[in-house]
């Protein structure tokens, strides 16, 4: 991709000019150093006017109804007038290429919206350096105008933890009548959400959508407050129908009311960034570490002396770190 001067996205992307901030995007995602560079200077130009955006992470198992309900949840938005970007983190593109907004065309309707802006899962790299490349993605879209950032993400390993450090509200997506097992798994995300919604709460599956919505609400009653004194609430909704909808964009402006008058939604804000700073200082010492110039045959004779039992894995790791 031919680059452009660095003036050039920055214009471009404060005029909310889609094509300039898909390309400053790629650059976000570039793995060229050369981009790298452009790319942070890009960022640090527009940093000003970012973080006027309402960060909303949404999760749940796959068939949930995720994309179905991003798509219902983004028209509202357009409706009464939102500028949405739809972002995502999806530890599965790591392993199959096929990503959650990738390949398949989702969110047809939504994708069309001129007021919707919808960027595939970024592919490659570990699944933390996708996450930074998520963050700087949504303070371009921030700066281009953006009024709400949508970041999905698959409800399966961590990537959840990922999304939850970069966003002001999560949202917890649950199907009625789940086994047992899938609720204990879900025990420690459940404690990261700001509401759930149990989804296609619609024809047969009304009533059980119903049940699962008190079950799920007294099961909250027993984790401790939140220290924002926030009481997560459990909804139901249907994107087929569009119903539970607009309830729940209610819900997650009132937080976003709540915390920013109490200070939290900033502070919050803080201290995912500087667990940001330190992610990526021991993303680089690790990179720095591995990329030195005769690592693998050291490595290879200390791994080679651990197998054997002739040096504890410490003592090896102190011969290469040299400390
Ligand atoms: P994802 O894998 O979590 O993104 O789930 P999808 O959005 O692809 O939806 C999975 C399936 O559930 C699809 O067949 C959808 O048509 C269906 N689905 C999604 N939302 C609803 C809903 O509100 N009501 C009903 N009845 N079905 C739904």
């Amino acid at each position: 991709m031919r680059r452009l001067p660095p003036d050039h996205y920055i214009t471009g992307i404060r005029s909310g000019d889609r094509l300039v901030l898909s390309r400053a995007i790629t650059l976000v995602e570039s793995q060229l150093e050369s981009d790298q560079v452009l790319a942070l200077q890009v960022l640090e130009q527009v940093l000003p006017q970012t973080g006027q955006s309402i960060r909303v992470g949404i999760t749940g198992v796959p068939g949930v109804g995720k994309s179905t309900f991003i798509e219902a949840f983004g028209k509202q938005l357009t409706t009464i007038g939102k500028k949405v970007a739809v972002l995502a983190i999806d530890p599965t593109s790591q392993r199959s290429h096929g990503s959650i907004l990738g390949d398949k065309i989702r969110m047809e309707t939504l994708s069309m919206d001129p007021r919707a802006y919808i960027r595939p899962t970024p592919s490659g790299g570990s699944l933390g350096g996708v996450a930074n490349k998520t963050r700087e993605t949504m303070l371009l879209c921030e700066a281009a105008g953006f009024d709400v950032i949508l970041i999905e993400t698959v409800g399966v390993g961590q990537s959840e933890t990922l999304v939850h450090g970069m966003v002001d509200f999560f949202l917890l997506l649950m199907l009625a009548g789940a086994g047992d097992e899938l609720q204990g798994m879900k025990r420690g995300i459940m404690e990261l959400a700001d509401a759930i919604a149990i989804t296609k709460a619609d024809g047969d599956n009304a009533a059980a959508a119903e049940r699962a919505r008190l079950e799920y609400q007294n099961a909250l009653h027993l984790f401790p407050p939140s220290p924002t004194n926030w009481t997560p609430p459990v909804l139901t909704c249907s994107a087929l129908q569009n119903r539970g909808i607009p309830d729940l964009w209610h819900v997650i402006t009132d937080h976003q009311n709540q915390l920013v008058q109490n200070g939290h939604r900033d502070q919050n804000r803080q201290q995912q960034n500087l667990d940001w700073l330190h992610t990526t200082i021991r993303q680089q010492l690790e990179t720095r570490f591995y990329t030195q110039p005769g690592l693998p045959e050291r490595l290879a004779e200390v791994e080679a002396a651990v197998r054997k039992g002739e040096i504890l894995p410490l003592q090896g790791a102190r011969q290469l770190l040299n400390f």
